[in-house]
């Protein structure tokens, strides 16, 4: 081989590997490229439906709650207490297992005074104490705490329960039959719209062994036939749910 030839060879050779080079670089950036954008797009749609699901799942979440919300409801009374540590914590309750019934140990006394008393608590910090709910010896219910909070009235079940307070006449602490059939309306309202049943429904006296409510304390079989009551209930409010819906 000639000087001149050996040159161009070896010239062709170079640019052949250059030329090679590029190529198998504009290949590596293509794919680069197309593996970026399928990323983008795989995250974009996951993203995306996510985004459309958790939508969609409140939503239906929504939907239920306001079907349930007073269909087959007593009529109440929304007065809600203010926030304050001594008797509306504004503590979330995470989940709700039971309602627990109580009576207010001061005979006489209407729902409307009991919650104020309760409201009361934020200035006279006299103790701490609440409810969600209270009725009244003319069967009025007044709602004191939404149902997605804590009250301050079972000790500990303050944290799984809803919580009603009955007013009553005298020291007996029996109930009229007004306050006991708003008693037995707004149980089985509860249960039905929280997914329990008469056997979550107890007593203060089942969680701490205090005698309240006083009635129900001394006249245990009384008790089973209120339970036999919600039970009735929980059966009418579904009834009725299933025509509203
Ligand atoms: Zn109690």
């Amino acid at each position: 081989m000639k000087k001149t030839e050996m040159n161009s060879y070896e010239e062709n050779y170079w640019q052949r590997r250059r030329m090679e080079r590029r190529r198998r670089r504009r290949q590596i950036r293509r794919k680069v490229l197309l593996l970026f954008g399928v990323s983008v797009l795989i995250v974009l749609s996951v993203w995306f439906a996510g985004g459309k699901f958790t939508e969609w799942r409140s939503r239906q979440r929504l939907l239920r709650a306001d079907n349930a919300s007073f269909v087959g409801a007593p009529p109440f009374t929304v007065d809600l207490l203010e926030v304050n540590e001594y008797s509306r914590p504004g503590t979330p309750l995470k989940e709700i297992n039971g309602i627990v019934v109580h009576y207010t140990a001061n005979p006489g006394s209407t729902a409307q005074n009991n919650r104020d008393y309760f409201n009361g608590l934020k200035d006279s910090h006299e103790t701490k104490v609440s409810s969600h709910f209270v009725i009244g010896i003319d069967g009025e219910i007044v709602q004191c705490i939404p149902s997605t909070e804590v009250a301050y009235a079972s000790n500990s079940r303050n944290d799984d329960t809803l919580s009603i307070e009955c007013c009553h006449q005298d020291e007996t602490g029996t109930f009229t039959q007004e306050t006991y059939l708003s008693l037995v309306r707004l149980t089985g309202w509860l249960c039905q719209r929280f997914g329990l049943d008469s056997s979550d429904v107890i007593r203060h006296y089942d969680v701490t062994g205090k005698i309240c409510p006083k009635y129900y304390v001394d006249h245990p079989q009384e008790w089973e036939k209120f339970l036999q009551d919600v039970d009735a209930q929980i059966k009418e409010v579904e009834k009725e749910v299933r025509a509203a819906s």
